[in-house]
């Protein structure tokens, strides 16, 4: 792909195998419509603690389960040949990313979690990592499962990709571009 300087990718359901259960998370908590994070940032202090307790299990378990996408550890190792800098956006949390980290024995050169002032859709994470690399985001690819992932990285100007899923909805019409594997993904950088 030309003139692309950095690759900034989603974590879970991206470049792991989604195993967190968002439908699952928001039934336990028995949340409101609409995002998630934001419905429990209006709850009581009690309230948002157990949401944020029922979270953390979840994420707990989902560290357990994690496996990488297949082909992903090498891509990130090809994009490391080619000088592709490499960034994460996730609404997890550094824990989360840490063993991920080990698992695919990358270090990220950015990595903006939910500790970060601004969650996707907002632009502000992926113009943030942009900054970092001293590129515009029209020099980097958001790489994401779902439509947040899309959105904040169009609402920043960067390039975006939706990585789709067996099973899981399809966000293809809101990106530049759609893959369906690592093998999809590679073909698009390289060829
Ligand atoms: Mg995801």
């Amino acid at each position: 792909m030309d003139g692309l300087g950095g690759i900034i990718f989603d974590m879970d359901g991206t470049l792991t195998v989604p195993t967190l259960d968002f439908a699952a998370i928001r039934r336990e908590i028995d949340a409101g419509p609409g995002d998630l994070v934001t419905w429990i940032s209006t709850r009581s202090p009690p309230e948002r603690e157990r949401a944020w307790a029922v979270i953390r299990r979840h994420e707990e378990h989902a560290i357990r389960e994690m496996r990488l996408q297949e082909g992903a550890a090498e891509l990130l190792q090809r994009c490391r040949r080619h000088d592709l800098r490499l960034g994460i956006v996730t609404r997890n949390a550094q824990r989360s990313v840490d063993a991920l980290c080990r698992m695919c024995r990358i270090a990220f050169d950015v990595v903006v979690t939910r500790d970060f002032p601004f969650l996707k859709p907002h632009p502000e994470p992926v113009r943030h990592i942009a900054r970092a690399w001293n590129l515009p985001p029209s020099a980097t690819l958001v790489v994401g499962d779902y439509l947040y992932d899309i959105q904040s990285g169009r609402a920043a100007g960067a390039r975006t990709c939706f990585f789709r899923n067996p099973g899981l909805a399809d966000f293809s019409a809101e990106a530049d571009f759609t893959v369906g594997s690592m093998t999809e993904l590679e073909a698009l950088l390289w060829e």
